[in-house]
Order: structure tokens, then sequence, then C-alpha cells
């Protein structure tokens, strides 16, 4: 076995990966090499067996896993490497400016970045809530027309947001369903079981729950389910969830943008590693000036209530899906999504399942069934991860290589790219949408 040293646009031939385990998506392999050919997977083969020659990259103590897919991003140029550095292979960005995303979307293949998903604009009503990010639609024949037009371009998927009539969601949804797309959905005001009634397909955040359960409830966003009187609701809740599971609905709650919640309210932000690697212009925009204890524990207590929601649906075996929304709470991509991993099982999953979740289970949703598994025929997207995460969810995890279409990236030359990218934030419509207007 000859030895392959892992750089960076190394032309993609035949190769083995070789660690200590490998996770194919469902269950742990050992003793089994994985080989590579081109952006595929040619197949698994006993290490033991390897054919004398073939150039082999060796990670010992690591595991070998799919590349994970993050189900809820907004993308800007300096998080590709990063989301590489930490596994995260694939990415659906969940609003940004249609022309730029679908652009991004094209130059993955040339970049340090993971394969882009989009889908395009945040569809909203006349009062769009972000500016750069939405498309305001004025009337229903508009928002149909928005529907159908986001739909021609190529998007792979349609998000409606808050603002938007809800007489018009059940034919925005049958607009896209004609179009072969799913419909993705904040449910702010009109509830999570209207839209899933609607045609929804997938919802973000848990946060359109507080109509179902606690009609009536003080008004905030989703810091009002850290209130006493929110845990009166678990009756209801119950309900809403057998609700949600029997009408197959898809749920990626974000726990990790819940938790950020609390975090960035928290004098010092305490978490060891969260905002490490994020360009400063954007951490300091996030970070600054919000420290407000009483708020903190309020959403401290919602974090902890949307994980027993969360619990109900994996209970219950609704789909529940792995979505950080960075950079929303100024979270670190990739590393945030192991958070969201963590926080799920938490919550009552078990690693691998979690893990499935961000794997197999994120590819079927996209329609991707090449990607979030090790199989022969399989792209070639994986990340070798230092310790056994099937055992327990690192922390703070190292990903020392992770392979996207059958390239290899090393983490040291990712995290050199990511801070070479930083100077783009402004130029990216996120950056643009998400910094002060004196830091723009
Ligand atoms: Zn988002």
């Amino acid at each position: 076995m000859g030895a392959l040293r892992p750089g960076r646009r190394r032309p993609a031939s035949t190769y083995a990966c070789v660690a200590d385990r490998v996770f194919d998506g469902e269950q742990v392999l050992n003793d089994q090499a994985v080989v590579v050919r081109g952006e595929r997977i040619a197949g698994l083969v006993p290490v033991g067996d390897l054919p004398p020659g073939l150039p082999v990259v060796s990670a010992p103590g690591c595991t070998l896993v799919p590349g994970l897919i993050d189900m809820h991003a907004h993308f800007m140029r300096w998080e590709g490497p990063l989301f590489l550095a930490y596994g995260v292979t694939s990415v659906r960005d969940t609003g940004n400016a249609l022309d730029w995303i679908l652009a991004r979307r094209a130059e993955w293949p040339s970049r340090a970045w993971p394969r882009v998903y989009a889908l395009g604009p945040i569809l909203d009503g006349p009062q769009a809530y972000h500016a750069l990010l939405s498309r305001a639609c004025a009337d229903l024949d508009d928002a149909v027309a928005a529907v159908r037009q986001t739909a021609a371009a190529g998007v792979d998927g349609i998000k409606l947001y808050v603002n938007l009539d809800a007489g018009w969601i059940a034919p925005m949804a049958a607009a896209a369903h004609a179009q072969g797309l799913k419909v993705s959905s904040h449910s702010v005001g009109t509830g999570t079981l209207f839209r899933a009634r609607a045609g929804v397909d997938e919802v973000f955040h848990l946060d359109g729950l507080l109509p179902d359960v606690w009609p009536g409830a003080p008004p905030g966003w989703l810091d009002v389910w850290g209130l006493p009187g929110f845990a009166r609701t678990w009756d209801r809740q119950q309900v809403a969830a057998d609700e949600m599971a029997r009408l197959g609905l898809t749920v990626t709650p974000t726990l990790a943008y819940w938790d950020s919640c609390w975090r960035t309210r928290s004098p010092g932000y305490p978490h060891a590693s969260e905002g490490r690697y994020v360009p400063s212009a954007f951490n300091r925009s996030i970070l600054v000036g919000r420290a407000d204890p009483e708020a903190a524990a309020r959403w401290r207590a919602a974090l902890a209530a949307a994980q027993r929601f969360t619990g109900l649906l994996i209970e219950r075996g609704a789909s529940v899906l792995t979505g950080s929304d960075v950079p929303c709470g100024g979270l670190t991509p990739g590393l945030s999504l192991w958070r969201e991993l963590q926080l799920l099982v938490e919550a009552g999953m078990a690693p691998s399942q979690a893990l499935g979740a961000a794997t197999r289970q994120a590819a079927a949703f996209l329609g991707q069934n090449a990607l979030g598994r090790i199989a022969a025929g399989a792209m070639a997207d994986l990340a070798f991860v230092r310790g056994n995460p099937l055992t327990g969810l690192p922390e703070d995890p190292v990903v020392p290589m992770v392979i996207r279409a059958g390239q290899l990236f090393r983490l040291d030359d990712l995290l050199v790219e990511a801070q070479a990218a930083a100077q783009d934030l402004r130029d990216d419509p996120a950056g643009a949408q998400w910094l002060p207007a004196e830091e723009v």
C-alpha cells in the first residue's frame, strides 16, 4: 500500500480510505476500507484485501462517516471552508438572493466549499421581513407567480415566510408541488398544523407551535416557550405532535439556533469554541451589547422546552432533520451542526440516529440518494472524525480530513482558506443583511 499525501486540489483518482471504523449512515462496520474512484465510492473491502500499490488515506483514531448535511443555513463564501473543516459536505441554503445563490451553487465544484443546494429567496408577504434575502409578494397572483418563477430558475425547494396571507399558502404549495418541489416554511401566526394541512412539507424552528398549543400566548417569539405558562400546554403539545407525525410533516427544529439565543444573551458567551473562525466583524455585530441575564434564562428554558417537544416528535417517529441556521446567533459553520446533533441526542435520539438524520435522511429529503451514505455507487463525500461519535458526540469535533466528490481537503488548509475568505463578508447578501449599517 502506497502512502498518499493529502492535499487540496489533488485530481480525483482511485484510492482507499482507512479509519478505526466506518459508520455507513446506518450501522458501524469494522475492518473495512472505503475505495474511492473519481467522485464516487467504488466499494468497501476488508482492509487486509486492499490491492498492493493502491494509495491509502489513513487516519488512525478516527471514524469514517458520510459527509454531514446542514439543512438550514444562509450561505456566505467565508462559511464554505469552515463547513468542510467540520465534515459538512452539503449545505442547503434556506434564503438568499436568487441569482447570487444560484451562482454559488454552480461554483462549488471548483471551491473549498460543500455542495450547495438552494431554496432561493424567502417568499414573503408585502411586508417582507428580510430586505435582501426575501421576495415580497403583493397579492395571491403575485405569490403564485413568485413560486413558479423561483422554481423555473432551478431551485431545490421553496421557502415560505411569516407575512404571507393565510389564504395564499395552499395555492403556493400546490404551485411548488406541480413543479416537483417540496415546500419548507416558517409558520408564525398561522400555526404549524394550518401550514401542514395547506400542503407545507417541512417546518423550521418549531416557530408556529404557539397558535396550536397556546392560543392567546403572551407576545414574543421562540422565547415564549421559556415562560412558566408554556409547561401547562403539555397535553396540547402531545396532540400537536401526534398530528404532525400523522400528517407526515418534516421538522427541522434548529435547536442549535435556540441554544445560541441564550448563549448570546449571557455575559461572556459561554462556549469554549463557538465563534472561533467566524470573521470578527460579523462576530461583533451578532454578539456585542446583547448580554441580558433575564432573557438568557428565559431562552435557556425555551431551549429545554423545545428539546422536550422534539422528544415527542422523535417518540412518534416524525421525520426530524438537522439544520443549524448558520450564521444566525453567530453560530460557527459546521461546528453548530455537531451541536445540533448533541441537542437531538439530549432530546431522545441515539447518536447513530442523529448521524443518520444528518446524512441518510437529509439526503432523502433533498431527493439526493447518492449522498449521505457510504456504499458502492454513492458519492465520495466522507469525513474522518477523531474518536467514536457513535458512543459520544464530540463537543469540539476534530475532522483532520474531509472528502467531497472524491476530492480530499485537509483541516489546516481549510482553516487558512476560511481566514482568507473572511474579507468577502460584506459583498455577500447575507453578510450585508445581518451586519449593522455602519459595518457594511
Ligand atoms: Zn434561517
